[in-house]
């Protein structure tokens, strides 16, 4: 165990655990030298199909079915939601309809189910939870083409390597199967690798911990999900509010020779700086953080609480009013022009959709024992996780939480 990083309850953020060292499983995409999207406006009727294996996939064909389009209308959701600034977003009008595989399908899904030409150009599948594969591209008119395999549970292709959730599909009702389907669509819509939480490079093998299911199901991910905005902090429907006081950490433990990743509750040590900075009198020993916007303001609440959660304490950091929050934007997609595209004017690389990087407010604690408020800066970043800059008895704390 070289290495421990503990998820606090970002309900959202399974992107926070982080690991040292090789995880065997690739990420698990084979995207050629581009990461253009596959469809854009010019161009917006797009048929997709699915195969399935229902014998071994875990799940049934209706299932998967509706998965994919689950999938499809999470993300179409949001590029409707990045149209508004008189212009459409360039993915914002693309239009989904089922047929059966032809040739000419344009998206495929295949649900344990691999020809043997895919086959033989993807190596180490059994290794690989997912991948997404653009076949062919039309650099004149920018639209590819393409498929997305999901591993099934069991038979001649279900996944040897890593150690991973077991009936990962079957067990979670499907609910993985989606979390899995939206990476990969991430990908077919030409989202990059740690642009959003949900594309970080890890992601995929990251859900499949075994036991971050019951985290997932506990959370209520599922309705989560559905209320999720990427590309804005703490602004979803949803504010991502949970009343538990929980850690977890993944470790990485050797088990059979093989380096696997597993998940416990952690416990922190007893820290002293954050008992007096946030006034709380009890020996915290775990702590989550919920981040939100509420009446115009953004505001962090970190739980505090006892070992067995017997004790807790909320403490709210909520944005000065009239102060303003400054937001870091960036480009949510980088799409390169090929020369012979007849779709963009004339440039080499355009930029669409903006994401919320982080978002920096100005805030104060309350520390009721000694009835003073002291100020802090809180950041709160893309993938849900939160910092507390501040000045406390002559020191400078980046981020007093990490005095954890
Ligand atoms: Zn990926």
């Amino acid at each position: 165990m070289k290495y421990i990083k503990s998820i606090l309850f970002l309900v959202l953020s399974i992107t926070q655990i982080s690991f040292a060292g090789g995880w065997v499983v690739g990420g698990g995409e084979i995207m050629g030298d581009a990461v253009n999207p596959w469809f854009l406006n010019n161009n917006p009727d797009i048929k997709y199909c699915v195969v399935i294996d229902e014998a071994n996939f875990g799940l049934s064909r209706s299932e998967a079915e509706s998965i994919t389009k689950r999938g499809i209308d999470f993300w179409m959701r949001q590029f409707k939601g990045q149209s508004g600034w008189g212009q459409d977003f360039i993915l914002s009008k693309l239009n989904f309809a089922l047929e059966s595989c032809k040739p000419t399908t344009d998206l495929k899904l295949q649900f344990g189910l691999i020809d043997l030409k895919q086959m033989s150009q993807l190596p180490d599948l059994d290794r690989k939870v997912a991948v997404s594969v653009r076949t062919d591209y039309d650099r004149v008119n920018m639209r590819g083409k393409g498929f997305i395999y999901i591993s099934p549970e069991k038979g001649p292709l279900a996944l040897s390597g890593p150690q991973i959730e077991t009936k990962a599909w079957s067990s979670s009702k499907g609910l993985l199967t989606l979390m899995v389907m939206i990476h990969e669509l991430g990908h077919v819509f030409g989202l990059s690798h740690n642009s959003v939480s949900l594309m970080d490079e890890n992601y995929v093998e990251m859900i499949m911990t075994p036991g971050l299911l019951k985290f997932f199901k506990d959370t209520n991910f599922e309705s989560e999900l559905e209320n999720y905005d990427v590309f804005k902090i703490a602004r979803s429907a949803s504010n991502l509010k949970t009343e538990m006081c929980m850690g977890m950490v993944v470790s990485e433990v050797l088990r059979n020779g093989k380096k696997v990743h597993q998940l416990s509750n952690g416990i922190g040590p007893r820290t002293s700086v954050l008992n007096a900075f946030f006034g709380i009198d009890f020996e915290i020993s775990c702590y989550g953080q919920t981040i939100g916007f509420e009446n115009g303001k953004y505001i962090l609440d970190v739980t505090f609480g006892t070992n067995k959660y017997s004790q807790k304490e909320t403490v709210r950091m909520e944005q000065i009013i009239d102060d303003s929050a400054y937001r870091h934007l960036t480009a949510m997609l980088k799409i390169f022009l090929p020369k012979e595209q007849k779709v963009l004017p004339g440039v080499n690389t355009a930029y669409y959709g903006k994401i919320e990087k982080s978002v920096t407010f100005r805030s104060k604690v309350y520390d009721k024992i000694n009835n003073v408020y002291r100020p802090v800066i809180v950041t709160m970043y893309n993938d849900r996780s939160a910092t507390v800059t501040t000045e406390f008895q002559g020191k400078i704390y980046a981020d007093i939480l990490g005095q954890m």
